[in-house]
């Protein structure tokens, strides 16, 4: 069988520790025998990242930028501990950020579903892909302790100088505590574009929800952002594509979620989006099953998984032991990626490998093959732990089959 052929570079992100290990083994055993596979690569393993003075994070995003997609391997974060284990010149900042405030992205998580792996709420059969909203709120706060007998006021002073106040609370009784948070209508609106570009994509509703009837200036402006976008540049089309834009309070949110079947995206403010993106994560059984892309307001993609580097199996796998990691995540990047290039250009046979590396994927731990993560939580009655290559093989194994098909 003709290898397919890709026209246009993926841009290829490698990383660190265990996934970068992973991240030869997936290329090596399940792409390379299928695919010509066309990258430009950039190392963004820590190593190289302070032999250039971190510029390679920055080169790879302005690459995704011009060619619209890349996979991205786990990379450290680095912290004091990792300064003396990689001797590093600066404590680097954390890849994700960089890349995300470049592609001006939000992030969109989603879980794999597959037979044995049971969600908390059982009555959600379908993925929930939650959406992030990335800046401002309390991440970007400024906070003050207000001492009894003080006043707080808010202060907006304008271009000309002239001043509005607003009195936020007279301390006379007790001492107390302040804080201060904004946001940026440009901001807001590029995180709805995001969210209603990916609907689109995946053909599903999107959910949006804050406390607008609390916060009558702050959250409401949020929805009054995704409103007005929503009506002049995409209510044609969700109607075309038979999806609705649904926007309600945040606490009737939570509870229409968990009474839901999934099967939609939820775009959360902030605060939000830290909190319910990790309950989702858990709820729906495990990180090594919980796939990432950052999406640019313009149409750019970046495929992740979204767990770290697996630091513990890697010092394991540096002893020389086996190490039973699970690469599902980091394999639905790849396919990811490489599905959206072939959607791209126009590649159906790439299209169609893409599936298929997922239906194999699938296959293999619904067959009972997989992880000894996966192992303790999975409901199935053979399970078979392995070690990450095999996992891997017997994935190839089946991939070759649906290929051959
Ligand atoms: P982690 O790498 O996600 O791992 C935490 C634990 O979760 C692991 O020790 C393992 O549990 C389990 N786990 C995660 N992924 C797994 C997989 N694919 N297969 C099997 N088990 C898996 O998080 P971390 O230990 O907090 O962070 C490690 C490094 O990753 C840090 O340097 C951090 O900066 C970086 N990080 C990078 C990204 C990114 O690039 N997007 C995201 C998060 C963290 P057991 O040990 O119990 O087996
Ligand atoms: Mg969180």
């Amino acid at each position: 069988m003709d290898k397919i052929k890709m026209t246009t570079p993926l841009v290829e992100m490698d990383g660190d520790e265990m996934t970068r290990v992973i991240w030869q083994m997936i290329k090596d055993i399940l792409i390379t025998p299928f695919v010509e596979l066309k990258t430009e690569y950039y190392d963004l393993g820590l190593v190289h990242r302070n032999e250039t003075n971190d510029q390679v994070t920055i080169d790879s995003a302005e690459a995704t930028k011009k060619y619209g997609v890349a996979v991205k391997c786990a990379t450290i974060t680095p912290n004091a501990q990792r300064m003396t284990e990689y001797n590093l010149k600066e404590m680097w900042k954390s890849p994700n950020g960089t890349i995300r405030a470049i592609l001006d992205g939000t992030v969109f998580r989603k879980p794999i579903l597959v037979k044995g792996i049971v969600p908390y709420i059982p009555t959600w059969t379908k993925p929930i892909t939650i959406a992030r909203h990335a800046y401002g709120d309390i991440y970007k706060n400024t906070e003050l302790k207000a001492p009894k007998g003080s006043k707080a006021e808010l202060v907006v002073t304008d271009a000309n100088g002239n001043e509005t106040r607003a009195l936020i609370h007279d301390f006379k009784n007790s001492d107390g505590i302040v804080q201060g948070v904004h946001n940026l209508d440009n901001s807001i609106a590029s995180f709805a574009r995001a969210c209603f570009n990916y609907a689109l994509d995946a053909g599903e509703d999107l959910w949006f929800a804050s406390k607008d009837t609390i916060s009558k200036t702050y959250d409401h402006r949020f929805k009054d952002i995704f409103a007005e976008i929503y009506e002049a540049e995409y209510k044609e089309k969700f109607e075309a594509a038979g999806i609705e834009y649904f926007y309600t309070l945040i606490d009737d949110a939570i509870a229409r979620v968990v009474r839901s079947e999934g099967g939609f995206i939820w775009a959360c403010k902030n605060y939000d989006g830290d909190v319910m993106s990790d309950m989702l994560a858990t709820a729906f059984g495990s990180l090594g099953l919980m796939t990432s892309v950052l999406v640019s307001p313009d149409g750019v993609y970046e495929y992740e998984a979204a767990h770290g580097t697996v630091t513990r199996h890697y010092y394991n796998y540096l002893k020389g032991e086996k190490t039973s990691t699970n690469p599902i995540a980091t394999i639905f990047a790849w396919s990811g990626a490489l599905r959206k290039r072939a959607e791209l250009d126009n590649i159906p046979g790439l299209a169609a490998y893409a599936d298929n590396l997922e239906k194999a994927s699938v296959q293999t731990m619904e067959d009972g093959i997989m992880d000894k993560n996966l192992a303790m939580i999975s409901k199935l009655e053979n399970k078979r732990p392995v070690d990450t290559e095999t996992f891997l093989r017997e994935i190839a194994a089946r991939l070759e089959k649906l290929m051959n098909a």
